[in-house]
């Protein structure tokens, strides 16, 4: 109850950089999306499918299993989008991004770390600490710049978040359907999920819309 009442409060104030509909958006995206997408999920196989191709039939097992498989598909690659860390701070800890001394050797074999990405390339190619450059340009997109709340120098296209209140690398945008930033690490989840999402959406519009007009409209 406490933090039900505490998640009321947080979503009635805007933080910096922020406004009340995008917190409020923020917190009820996400629950919306999950009861919308499981809804469609089990009215299409108990009460729309049956109506197509009869019960017990091969035809029906088919097209629930398919539907099973976008279902599936879709919510694992939304888990992935929420579990898949994208912060700077988390990058931090597999090397050291400070505002030391600009080693220019490492600099551009840290952008390609960060670009690539694996643990074992880090591992494998940093011969000792590699620090950003120390003097950040002027803010740029393609410059390393301070993010004076992180306390950390970020690379470029790693912005911060107001939202996840941290810097993301390769921020693309903040998703309130799953409350976390798209960026370096989760972004091919998100594409799959729109793949799956489209796909899914047409397939049971073209078996929804007819049983719309046929069942529910006609015989009201
Ligand atoms: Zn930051
Ligand atoms: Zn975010």
């Amino acid at each position: 109850m406490e933090k039900i009442k505490e998640r009321i409060e947080r979503c009635m104030t805007a933080r910096p950089h922020t406004d009340l509909q995008s917190e409020i958006l923020n917190v009820i995206a996400a629950p919306i999306y999950l009861y919308t997408i499981t809804g469609v999920f089990y009215y299409s196989c108990v009460f729309i499918m049956p109506y197509y191709y009869g019960s017990g039939t091969w035809t029906l097992f088919l097209h629930r299993s398919l539907l099973l498989v976008i279902y599936f598909q879709m919510m694992s690659n939304w888990l992935c989008i929420r579990l898949v860390d994208n912060s700077l701070k988390t990058a931090s800890k597999h090397f050291s991004i400070n505002k030391g001394s600009h080693h220019k050797d490492n600099e551009s074999e840290l952008q390609g770390i960060v670009v690539n990405g694996t643990n074992q390339a880090m591992k494998s190619s940093i011969p000792g600490p590699v620090s950003a450059p120390s003097t950040p340009r002027r803010s740029s997109y393609w410059s390393w710049r301070l993010c004076k709340k992180c306390e950390l120098t970020a690379p470029p296209r790693c912005h911060h978040c107001p939202f996840c209140d941290n810097c993301i690398l390769k921020r693309d945008h903040h998703c309130f359907f799953t409350r976390r930033c798209i960026g370096f690490y989760n972004q091919r989840h998100f594409v799959v999920f729109l793949v799956r999402a489209m796909f899914g959406t047409s397939y049971t519009s073209v078996y929804f819309v007819p049983y719309l007009f046929k069942v529910v409209l006609l015989s009201a």
